[in-house]
């Protein structure tokens, strides 16, 4: 006999069979992947925003989720500078064999107003797929798979080659804060964050239509460094009409650093990424790039490159002004025009020979130019084959085809506190997403439900590769 339904009664149907595929599929979670979710959902609910947020308490759950989880209560330890901001660092010892690998995550995220968006950024979502919320990539998708997965270790008794040690920081997305979590903890607390590399931000898997792309290892950052540049004048009436003004001093050099290109330099971590790039790229810009790469570019291939910013951004430093301001009245000539100028250096060129340039462009001894802050100098991280071959082997197996490519950043991450204390930085992740749809740093933050669990697998098999098996016992 058919069945027959009303429609009330179909929707029921329908709705608890949709109750029950949604169930299904929580189920079907392995008790691995239900309480890696579980961690995630706690951190990412946290607020971590520097207005209203507490670093501090997401520090505090993650140290009782790892205590819970059997780590023992010696080798966790909360490092807090102020109220309201915490980091976390935890160690799983291994036998010592080599020196301890570093795994950094930022806990804090950058603002999220609720009115902009088009939920809730501190209720981690599941819908369509994709997990949303403030953090949900940026960075406590790494943070809490790095929680989750030291707890697999020491519930399966894994005693690797060298201690594992995790940091979770506080105050990344902030710029020039004294309570930056990395340079707290490099600085300040070496012994308990020391190793010979580590694993951090920055790099992961690119999604173009919604396929793995690539995947990037960030290996280098360049270096931020600011300028203000200052015209001092006697000023006077504005009926003089003076034409030597201080605005006008400040004009004139700041058309001539516009007109300004800073040599093409070309270091290991660049040549890689861009002999990668010439397969996507057109024949005129791949031509370009071979040209550059032979060391033999003319005027005209640099012109193509310095055409396009992401390849202008790479090749060279650049210095760009950002901010003005002049004048006192409307009808008087300024006593002071003074313009910024943010420079991204090349990490292995001098920041020092960057001032000199810029007052030789600028050519004009009423022109000073003054660094705003110190610069953190982060050298390249070397193309380590045992790091390189780790991450390519795991991708391998699991994006079969998707290459795997070095990249330089123009931002920057924790990496340069890292390899500014000369222990080399990797960013990688194995998660997938689509710059354009991920809303880092912008609305509706998300990532895939599967790539995040594909991101889980890939940095459990990478720290194992890097951290080595351990050695059987005895002679
Ligand atoms: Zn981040």
């Amino acid at each position: 006999m058919r069945p027959v339904f009303s429609g009330v009664a179909r929707l029921a149907l329908a709705s608890l069979l949709l109750c029950c595929a949604q169930q299904a599929r929580a189920q079907s979670l392995s008790p691995e992947l239900q309480a890696f979710r579980d961690i995630y959902r706690e951190l990412v609910e946290i607020n971590t925003t520097e207005s209203e947020g507490d670093t501090l308490q997401a520090a505090q759950a993650m140290a009782a989720r790892l205590k819970a989880g059997g780590f023992p209560e010696d080798d966790i330890k909360i490092i807090s500078t102020a109220p309201r901001k915490g980091n976390l660092v935890a160690r799983l010892r291994g036998t010592g064999a080599r020196k301890p690998l570093l795994l950094m995550a930022h806990i804090d995220v950058v603002e999220a107003k609720r009115s902009d968006w088009a939920f809730d950024p501190f209720k981690l979502q599941e819908v369509d797929g994709y997990f949303r919320a403030r953090g949900a990539a940026d960075d406590k998708a790494m943070a809490a798979i790095f929680v989750a997965n030291l707890i697999e270790y020491v519930k399966s008794g894994y005693k690797p080659e060298r201690d594992i040690v995790l940091a979770l920081t506080t105050d990344e997305e902030l710029s020039d804060s004294p309570h930056d979590g990395a340079k707290v903890l490099l600085n300040q607390h070496r012994d308990l964050v020391d190793a010979e590399l580590a694993i951090n931000e920055g790099g992961g898997g690119i999604l173009r239509d919604g396929k793995p792309w690539r995947l990037t290892v960030q290996l280098a950052e360049k270096v931020y460094q600011t300028y203000r540049l200052e015209v001092k004048d006697r000023g006077g009436h504005s009926a003089s009409g003076r034409r030597d003004s201080a605005i006008y001093r400040l004009a004139d050099g700041l058309v001539r650093l516009a007109r300004f290109d800073f040599p093409a330099r070309l270091n290991p971590v660049t040549k890689a990424f861009l002999e990668n790039a010439l397969k996507d790229e057109s024949f005129q810009n791949a031509e370009a790039i071979r040209a550059l790469l032979a060391g033999n570019a003319d005027a005209s291939a640099l012109a193509v490159l310095t055409g396009l910013p992401s390849y202008n951004a790479i090749i060279r430093t650049t210095c760009v002004a950002t901010m003005l301001e002049a004048g006192h009245a409307e009808n008087a000539l300024p006593q002071t025009a003074a313009a910024t100028v943010n420079c991204r250096v090349l990490p292995d060129a001098d920041v020092a020979d960057v001032q000199k340039t810029l007052v030789r462009v600028l050519d004009d001894p009423n022109i000073s130019v003054t660094p705003v802050g110190t610069a953190v100098l982060s050298p390249p991280s070397p193309l380590n084959p045992e790091v390189m071959g780790a991450v390519e082997r795991i991708a391998g197996k699991m994006w079969p085809g998707v290459p795997v490519i070095p990249t330089m950043s123009g931002g920057y991450t924790d990496s340069r506190w890292a390899r500014s204390a000369g222990i080399a930085a990797y960013g990688v992740s194995g998660i997938f997403n689509d710059p354009a749809t991920s809303g880092v740093h912008g609305l509706n933050e998300q990532v895939g439900v599967q790539a995040l669990y594909d991101g889980k697998t890939f940095l459990d098999r990478l720290v194992r590769e890097l951290a080595g098996p351990a050695r059987p016992a005895g002679p």
